[in-house]
This record gives structure tokens, sequence and C-alpha cells, in this order.
């Protein structure tokens, strides 16, 4: 395979959730790490949560001239980004220790069950339950099709959540790319290995799908991404899910079509740490791990019925903390 790389381009992109409505979240979440210096923000297809996204960068912008883009994420297909948990509170037995609570990065869960607006999906909640209680559904926010979509956001950039053995839907959703004639500086392409498919998919199946995928998207003539998810929705809390994103950029990084490399699903404050500096991605983007960290200050101003900019001591302090994460990437 011949390929030609693009100029390193480093960059960093915060994920909001394709599934994710929690629109005040999103606006504090957007403002936040905006001024800490991301590049793109990454948020569901949908115009009231654009808005929302909207706001929070324009909030930051006046401070911190920063401008990141407007990444809006798309499926071919059914796909675990595009889900959201459940229970039945009446099911639960009074002495529950509530390990779903503990788990959940946004909050979402208490005695009423699972507040589907705060609930985006990670999926950690759902090997939590000791009872086995918690389910997962799908859940596409958009009802538009995607060419209204589309000319309604005029996002900056797309996201394309597909799977290997997606190729046709893949196709369709290319041609309405085209057709829509959307102005975009970027296409991002997330393919991850499917775990839960019988049949098991290697490395080199992945590859493979991508190759296909840029020979359709080539002709567009727009920068591609090829996103690597070591695991696909890690809810990436814990340090160690870094190492199945970096193992799987170290195997295929290299024979990738031409692009940028950008890893997510598994990424976190620990992850430049299992990276060799001689062999680094283009970029990298941040979703669970990003919000964690952001979500008591974001409580306290909604408790309030606030945005957390209004309350600028408390703001500055969350910025701070989000230039602290990022850091180490931009540093390497
Ligand atoms: S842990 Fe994740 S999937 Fe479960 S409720 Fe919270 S956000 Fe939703
Ligand atoms: S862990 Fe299970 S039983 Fe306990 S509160 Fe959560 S859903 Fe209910």
């Amino acid at each position: 395979m011949i390929k030609t790389k693009n100029k390193k381009e480093k960059w960093i992109k915060l994920i909001c959730g394709a599934s994710n409505e929690d629109i005040v979240a999103i606006e504090d979440l957007c403002a936040i790490y905006t001024a800490a210096g991301v590049d793109y923000i990454d948020v569901a297809a949908e115009e009231s949560i654009v808005n929302a996204a909207k706001k929070g960068i324009e909030w930051s912008k006046k401070v911190y001239k920063n401008s990141p883009g407007l990444m809006i994420s798309i499926s071919d297909g059914n796909d675990i980004h595009f889900r959201k948990a459940k229970f039945d509170p009446l099911k639960c037995p009074p002495h529950c220790l509530r390990p779903c609570e503990k788990v959940c990065p946004t909050f979402a869960i208490d005695n009423s069950g699972i507040k589907e607006s705060k609930c985006y999906g990670c999926g950690r909640c759902l090997n939590s339950c000791p009872l086995n209680l918690i389910s997962e559904y799908e859940y596409n926010l958009s009802k538009d099709d995607l060419a209204s979509t589309l000319k309604k956001i005029k996002p900056n950039a797309v996201e394309i959540h597909t799977e290997i053995n997606r190729f046709d839907s893949f196709k369709k959703v290319v041609s309405t790319l085209k057709s829509s004639e959307t102005k975009l500086d970027k296409i991002s392409v997330s393919c991850g290995l499917n775990q839960s498919v019988k049949e098991s998919q290697e490395p080199e199946d992945l590859l493979k799908a991508l190759w296909d995928r840029y020979e359709i998207l080539n002709e567009l003539n727009i920068p591609l991404i090829w996103q690597l998810d070591g695991r696909p929705m890690s809810g990436d809390l814990a340090p160690t899910t870094s190492r199945d994103t970096v193992k799987l950029f170290e195997r295929i990084g290299s024979d990738l079509p031409p692009g940028l490399i950008q890893l997510a699903g598994g990424t976190n404050e620990k992850t430049h740490e299992f990276l060799k500096s001689n062999n680094l991605p283009d970029g990298i983007a941040f979703g669970s791990a990003a919000r964690k960290i952001m979500q008591p200050f974001i409580e306290f101003a909604h408790k309030n019925n606030k945005r957390l900019y209004n309350y600028p001591e408390i703001m500055a302090l969350a910025i701070q903390k989000a230039q602290k994460f990022l850091d180490p990437w931009k540093s390497i």
C-alpha cells in the first residue's frame, strides 16, 4: 500500500457525546474546553445541541480568542455511540449500595432511575448492577434526515461512525454528504473493532475497511481523520484503558490511508504516557475523562439554575483544571 502522509498537525478534540442532550452541561463544557484550547468540539447532530455548544464557544471566544471547529457525529447504522441506559427504580432493593450511581460520570442516576437527558451512553453503569437491572437502548437525537440536518447546522466537520461490515450504508452517507454540498474542513471516520459481532475482527480487517472507505472519500477532496478507538465507548476513566488505544495505533497506525490519525475510546490523562515519542498520532479526543473532572463544577452551577460562566472565579478554576488536563498532550 502506497500512502502519502499529510503534514503533522497535532490537535485535540472534546467529545460531548453523540446522544448527549444535556444542553446546560454541553454549553459549560464547550466554554471551558474552548478556553483551555481544544481544536474541535464533537457534538450530537441536533440543532438545539449545536446551539448550546455554539453559545459556550462564543462565551469563551470573547475572552480567550480560541475558536474550535464544530464537528457533528453521525452514524451509518446502529452504533453504541447512539445509545442510553435505563432501569426500573421500582425493582431496586432498598438496601442496595447503588454502585450504578457511583460510576456514572454525569450524575445521571438517582432514586428515580436514569435521567435520559444526562445519560450519554458511556456504558459504565451497564455491568455495575449486581441484579443486572440496567439495559441499554438505541437513541438517536436527530429525527431529521441527514441532508436537512447538515443544511440547518452547517458544521465545520463531520464524524461518521461506521463498522467494518457496513460499507454499503457508509457509501450512502457519503453520497448524502456529497449531494448536500456542505462545506466541510474535515471528515473523521470512527471505526473500531466491534467486539459484539460473533466472528472475531482483526486489526487487518479494520485496515481494509478504512482503505475501502478512503477510496470513496478521496474524491470529496476534504482532509480526513482516521479515528482509532481502542475500546468502543470505554468510558475511558481507568488509566489502563489507554493501553488498548495505543496498542491498536501501534499495530496499524503506519498502514492507515492518507490523513490525520486520532486516538479515542480509551483516551484519558494517562494516554500520553504509553505513547512512544518517535511514534505519535496527530490528534487525540477526550470524552468521559474530560467531562468527569468538570462535572462537580457544572452540577454546582446547575443547582443554582445558572451556567458555570456566571461564576467567574469557579469558571477560572475549571479552565485551569482543563488546561492541566490537556497540557501533557500539548507538550509531547
Ligand atoms: S454511566 Fe454512562 S450509560 Fe450509565 S447512566 Fe451514566 S452516562 Fe448513562
Ligand atoms: S445497582 Fe442495580 S439495584 Fe442498585 S440502585 Fe443501581 S440499578 Fe438499582
